[in-house]
């Protein structure tokens, strides 16, 4: 460990080398004066230690700066003011020393000098300064480890955020149909099995129309494919409007056909639906060239109402509305029919 001996007595100066070298302390650094000092421990240049000591012994009596104030000048630079300070003294007044230990000195040593205490409170201090150097230290690790730890913190919470983001938008991908941007098939078929289940665990109703646009192939054949593209997204949009409640859900269910599920809903609403299904589709006025039935584009549709139980299948309630769409279209299009659920079913 390095000691820097600050005393304008070459005398003392000598004395303090002979007994610190003495007990193996070789490290030493001298000077004169406290301007020297500074030099050496580069206090005018704060941000660069010229060189770093462990201890500094400070004579208090000297002739440019003194002691007390050397030690008080020591103690503002942060870099510095952990260095212990032993003043050398040959003056023990109560003063003196309350001077000193108000300048920040960490302890003293009476002239003349006495080798027993010389190294027993050398001793003490550099102790003191290896403390506090590990403390330092510890301390210098912690803040590192704790800023680490924030970092890594920091990015597995912004991965996730991301990894959700990206689900979410998966799932919405893979639930929605992307022509259309209404449900997909694979959505009401989950959708439909759940709201079945809950229906029958309630004993309630549940209602489907089954919507299919009549005389399509003819749109296309009229209008081109594209148009016939732009033409399902119309209608998918404008079967929506109607559709008011929460649980409602409108789908794709495949090429022209789409299908409104309506839970806790009887038949006499899932037809005053289907109504208004046709009304909305209607005012669109979507011109359709090349249909038989209307010059604009029309549905077809077939609505059915049952209330679910474990011994029944939810195809059957599907089904049941496929039949009435087809009566539907048998019946002339641009209609719809219900399927008149038998007293036992
Ligand atoms: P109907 O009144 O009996 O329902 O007659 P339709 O012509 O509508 O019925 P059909 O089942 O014969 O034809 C359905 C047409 O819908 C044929 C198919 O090319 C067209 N289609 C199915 N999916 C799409 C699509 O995503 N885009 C376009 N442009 N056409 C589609
Ligand atoms: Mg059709
Ligand atoms: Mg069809």
């Amino acid at each position: 460990m390095k000691i820097l001996i600050v005393d304008d007595s070459r005398h003392v100066r000598t004395q303090l080398k002979l007994l610190l070298k003495s007990a193996d302390y070789t490290d030493l650094l001298f000077a004169e004066t406290a301007s020297e000092a500074f030099g050496l421990l580069g206090v005018d240049s704060p941000d660069e230690g010229e060189c770093t000591v462990d201890l500094i012994l400070l004579d208090i009596i000297m002739p440019d700066i003194d002691g007390i104030n050397s030690c008080r000048i020591l103690k503002t630079i942060e870099r510095l003011k952990d260095i212990p300070v032993i003043m050398v003294t040959g003056d023990t007044s109560e003063e003196s020393l309350q001077q000193a230990f108000e300048a920040g000195a960490t302890d003293y040593i009476t002239k003349p000098l006495k080798k027993i205490e010389l190294l027993a409170r050398v001793g003490a201090a550099l102790r003191l300064k290896q403390e506090t150097d590990a403390r330092k230290n510890r301390e210098l690790q912690l803040r590192a480890r704790e800023l680490q730890l924030l970092e890594t913190t920091n990015l597995l919470e912004r991965a996730n955020q991301q990894l959700q983001e990206s689900n979410e938008r998966l799932q919405r991908m893979a639930s929605v149909d992307g022509l259309t941007g209404v449900a997909n098939r694979r959505y009401f078929d989950e959708y439909f099995s759940k709201e079945w289940r809950r229906a029958s665990r309630l004993s309630q109703r549940i209602s489907i129309v089954m919507i299919d646009i009549d005389f399509f192939k003819r749109y296309n054949d009229t209008y081109g494919h594209l148009q016939g593209d732009e033409c399902l997204k119309q209608v998918a949009r404008g079967l929506t409007i109607p559709l008011k409640r929460a649980l409602d859900l409108v789908a794709r269910y495949g090429g022209e056909e789409f299908v409104a599920m309506l839970p806790d809903t009887g038949l006499e609403g899932a037809i005053e639906v289907a109504r208004q299904l046709q009304e909305t589709i209607r005012d669109l006025q979507v011109p359709h060239a090349g249909s038989p039935v209307a010059p604009y584009v029309t549905l077809s549709m077939g609505v059915a109402t049952l209330v679910p139980h474990k011994d029944i299948a939810p195809d059957l309630l599907i089904s049941h509305a496929d039949k009435a769409l087809y009566q539907a279209k048998t019946d002339g299009r641009n209609c719809f029919r219900y399927y008149e659920t038998a007293a036992n079913e």
